[in-house]
This record gives structure tokens, C-alpha cells and sequence, in this order.
């Protein structure tokens, strides 16, 4: 199959390399310019059950599960050097099927889960309590007993990234999964598959035994086929709250632990004593970035009624000069969508708001003289009230609602009146009323002044409501991976 690259963009089951049973290729279009990247190999039924009977042979019967985690925190430091080599290439991989400008392809989509990644093998493994004693404990009428807690890799993963930071969310799911002692089939999404695949070379690279990582393509059909089959005892998904409502129900059946990471329409409150310059960033960020394809991303600014207005003019001015376009143009700030479906959708929200009587103060259009490329302008709506469709949708596109408000309570209530509950901030000179918002404001995440433990590995990044369940990034995310038990014996 056709592709420019130096890496095998083929399927990685039980450790060898394969096309996979399946006649249709998955093509790989890069957003920006519709041309075609590369051709992979579509996985079929049969491939995605031989990468699962891998998995389950090589923790039922493989070295892995059983190795000592410094053991396995040795193969992930391997893993991190290979990546840390192969930086460049992944970069590249990146900005081509992911559409994104090279400031967040060299951060963000790379770097940061690098970070992640010898964070996990340098401090979480060593300081994680993988085995403590218990204490010696009277059972009345019975006699004295005592033991150990163990915790132990769950046992085989199904690992469904979403598309829009194809190596940042696989390597969330693999680093804990690897570090935990599971092993794994990583699927991940059809529009950018190339970047998973290329971690089926550094697995090679690191001498990861055979069958711990598979990595296998597809949509749908694949997808359930992970989520339903017996032999995998934990799924770990990324994606949209409506397939995430699919996944929960369809891993049901045979009572699979569910992880699960889904949207969000996080709230940015900026108080009337709030640093306007910090808020206008944020908002600017929340709006821009990657085009707005970000799920903890800041699209609802709460903003107090007596700063409103200006608020809105200092957004539209930093809007203004972002420069939309091919990310491979390094004057490009902000790059496409990654498909014209996405588009579709992010165009009907702009109209719906129109129609809802939201005041659409910049942007609303595709950008002039971009005939190919999935490019929307950056756009703000003020004078949005809660209820309308473009405050309680997620718009994944670069969009942004401002609201405003007369009193912390009305903030709150404000945040808080929305179906997700994934992050959100507080703008404000005194720190000891944000703080207490941050607490009162129902998501996995605030920061405060622009704090952003949004991607500190010390941290735990996941979702309430329907955002979703459990934990990701270190020693919360390696949790998620691990089964208790307790060993336990007479006392003599
Ligand atoms: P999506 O829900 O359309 O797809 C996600 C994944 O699910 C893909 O790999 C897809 O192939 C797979 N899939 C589709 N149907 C399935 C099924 N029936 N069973 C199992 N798997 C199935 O999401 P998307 O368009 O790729 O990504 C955008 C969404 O992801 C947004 O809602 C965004 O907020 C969310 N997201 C959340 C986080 C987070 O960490 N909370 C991070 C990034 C993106």
C-alpha cells in the first residue's frame, strides 16, 4: 500500500507486522489539503480477535504480567528513548493527519506525552505501593488474621483513542496500561491512525515481548467487536459522549471495567476583579487551538456583566489576527478541521446560533481563498444565554459563547447547568473566592489564573457527568489498570 513513510504502517499483532485480511485500505487524508497521506491496512473481524487472543496469551501465559514493575519501567524508559529519537518523524506524522500547526504537534500531540511517558517509569512505578502489608486483625469468634495487598494488571485492554491527538491519547492508555502489567489492542481512529502504528516500531524497538501491544485499524464494526468479546476484561475509551453511551452499554454485557474520556463545554468565569489579559488568552486558547478540536478545551466564557462588553472587543481583536491555513505554511496559526463532515456539523451550530438570536460578533464563515482544506474562521457568539443550542453543545470546531453574569452564584449556577463536567477556570484577584468557585464548579478540573495542571503528569485529568468515568496521567491513570487483592493468612 502506498506510503511515504520510513516507518511500517501495517497492522502489529502478537509482534510481527501484517496487511490484515481486509481489501479496503483505511486512506489517510491530510485535513489540509484533502490529498491522501498514506493507505493503511483496514483490519477485519478476524484480525481484531487474533490481536485479542494475542493479548490474552501473552498475560495469561507471557513474562510481562509477571515481570517486576522495575522491570517493566526499564522496557518504558527504552520506549521513551526510541520516541525521543524518533521525535522528528512524529512530528511530521502529526501535522499530516492531524492537521495541527507545528507549535502544538512539537508540544502538546508529542512532547508532553514523551514527558508522560518517563514520568511514569522514572517516578510513578518506583514510589507506587504495588504490595503492602495488612495489618493484623482480630475476627471476632474467628481467630487472627494478616496478609498483603497486591495490586495486579487488570488483565487485557481494549485501548480506543479519539482522533484528534492520535499520540497524545494512545500513549494515556498504553503508558498505563504497559506500566501495570496489562497487555493490549490499541485501536485507533480511522482518521488518524499512522501515528499508533508507528508505537507498534518503538514497542519493537524496546523489546516489548510479543502479543503485550497489538495495535489493529477500523471504525465501528471494530470497535464493538473490542468492547463486546470475552476474552478482554477492560476498556479504556476516548471519544464522544454519544459512542461513549455505545461503549458502556455494549462492554455491559460481559461486565467489562469501563474507563471512559468523553466531551466537554468547559466554563471559563471571569470575575469583574479578574486579570482581563489572562481571561482574553485563555478564551483565545480555547477558541484556536488545534481549531478548537480539544475536549478540556475553554469554549464557555462566564463573563461578569460589567466587563462584558469589553471582554468581547479584546477577544475579537486577538481573533482577528490569527492567520488560518495548511499547517505546513509555518505562518499558519490555525489549521483545518479534520473532515468535511466536522465542518458540516460545526457550520450547522454557527447557524443554529444565529437562529437562537446569539449575537455573532467575528468569524461565522470559511476563510477566504482556502478552496481545499477543512477550515472554519474563528468565531465568537456574545450575549449567549445557558439554554441556548450553542452553549450546551460541543462544537468541536474554533468556537467560543460568551455569557454574562451578575453574581458568583449566578457563575456557578451557570457552569455547573450543563451536561458535561470536564474542566473549567476561574479568573479572579482574590484567589480565596476562585478557590472556593473551583470547588463549588462540578468537572474533573479548574485551574485558577491560568493555571494549568492541564497536562502535569502529578495531576488526574478525567470527567464528571457525562464527561466520563475514572482517571488518566499518572499514578490515577495507572489505578485504573490495577485489580486489588489480598493475600492473606493465619497469624502464628
Ligand atoms: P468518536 O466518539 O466519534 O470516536 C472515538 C472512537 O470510537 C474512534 O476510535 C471510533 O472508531 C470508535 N468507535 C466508533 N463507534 C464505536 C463503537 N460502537 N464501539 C466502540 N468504538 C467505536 O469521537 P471522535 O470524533 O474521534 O473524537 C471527538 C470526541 O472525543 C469529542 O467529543 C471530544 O470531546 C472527545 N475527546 C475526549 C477526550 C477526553 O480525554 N475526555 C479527549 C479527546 C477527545
Amino acid at each position: 500500500m502506498p506510503t511515504p513513510y520510513a516507518f511500517s504502517t501495517r497492522l502489529y499483532i502478537d509482534g510481527r507486522r501484517t496487511d490484515g485480511g481486509s481489501d479496503e485500505p483505511v486512506v489517510v487524508r491530510n485535513p489540509a489539503t484533502e490529498e491522501t497521506v498514506a493507505e493503511v491496512p483496514q483490519s477485519s473481524l478476524a484480525d481484531v480477535r487474533r490481536a485479542i487472543a494475542a493479548a490474552r496469551r501473552a498475560f495469561d501465559e507471557g513474562p510481562w504480567p509477571r515481570m517486576r514493575p522495575a522491570e517493566r519501567a526499564a522496557v518504558l524508559l527504552r520506549l521513551a528513548e526510541e520516541v525521543e529519537r524518533r521525535l522528528p518523524e512524529l512530528v511530521a506524522v502529526n501535522m499530516a493527519e492531524a492537521g495541527s500547526v507545528r507549535s502544538l504537534a512539537e508540544s502538546l500531540q508529542t512532547r508532553v506525552p514523551l514527558a508522560h511517558l518517563r514520568d511514569m517509569a522514572e517516578r510513578v512505578v518506583p514510589s507506587f505501593a504495588w504490595e503492602r502489608p495488612m495489618d493484623p486483625t482480630v475476627a471476632p469468634g474467628i481467630g487472627i488474621s494478616q496478609g498483603v495487598l497486591r495490586r495486579e494488571g487488570f488483565g487485557v485492554c481494549a485501548l480506543i483513542p479519539a482522533y484528534n491527538f492520535p499520540f497524545f491519547l494512545s500513549m494515556m492508555k498504553v503508558i498505563p496500561a504497559l506500566a501495570a502489567g496489562c497487555t493490549a489492542v490499541l485501536k485507533p481512529a480511522p482518521a488518524t491512525p499512522l501515528e499508533s502504528l508507528l508505537i507498534g516500531d518503538f514497542a519493537d524497538a524496546a523489546g516489548l515481548p510479543p502479543g503485550v501491544l497489538n495495535i489493529v485499524t477500523g471504525d465501528t464494526e471494530a470497535g464493538r467487536e473490542l468492547t463486546t468479546h470475552p476474552m478482554v476484561d477492560l476498556v479504556s475509551f476516548t471519544g464522544s459522549d454519544a459512542v461513549g453511551r455505545m461503549v458502556h452499554t455494549q462492554a455491559a454485557d460481559s461486565l467489562k471495567k469501563v474507563v471512559l474520556e468523553l466531551g466537554g463545554k468547559s466554563a471559563n468565569i471571569v470575575r469583574a476583579d479578574g486579570d482581563l489579559d489572562g481571561a482574553v488568552r485563555s478564551a483565545f486558547t480555547g477558541i484556536t487551538t488545534h481549531a478548537g478540536q480539544g475536549c478540556s478545551l475553554l469554549t464557555r466564557t462566564i463573563v461578569h456583566e460589567s466587563v462584558h462588553d469589553e471582554f468581547v472587543e479584546r477577544l475579537c481583536t486577538a481573533l482577528a489576527v490569527i492567520r488560518v491555513g495548511d499547517p505546513a505554511d509555518e505562518a499558519t496559526t490555525m489549521g483545518p478541521l479534520i473532515s468535511g463532515a466536522q465542518r458540516d456539523k460545526v457550520e450547522k451550530l454557527i447557524r443554529a446560533g444565529e437562529e437562537e438570536g446569539a449575537r455573532l460578533v467575528c468569524g461565522g464563515g470559511r476563510p477566504a481563498g482556502l478552496d481545499r482544506g477543512h477550515f472554519v474562521e474563528p468565531t465568537l457568539f456574545a450575549d449567549v444565554d445557558n439554554a441556548m443550542t450553542i452553549a450546551r453543545t460541543e462544537f468541536f470546531g474554533p468556537v467560543g459563547v460568551v455569557i454574562p453574569f451578575r453574581a458568583d452564584e449566578e457563575a456557578v449556577r451557570i457552569a455547573n447547568d450543563s451536561p458535561y463536567g470536564l474542566s473549567g477556570a476561574v479568573w479572579s484577584a482574590d484567589t480565596v473566592a476562585a478557590y472556593d468557585m473551583a470547588t463549588r464548579i462540578r468537572t474533573g478540573g479548574v485551574t485558577i489564573n491560568g493555571g494549568s495542571a492541564g497536562v502535569n503528569p502529578r495531576s488526574a485529568f478525567g470527567g464528571y457527568k457525562q464527561s466520563g468515568l475514572g482517571r488518566e496521567w499518572g499514578a490515577f491513570g495507572l489505578d485504573e489498570y490495577l485489580q486489588t487483592k489480598s493475600i492473606s493468612w493465619a497469624a502464628r
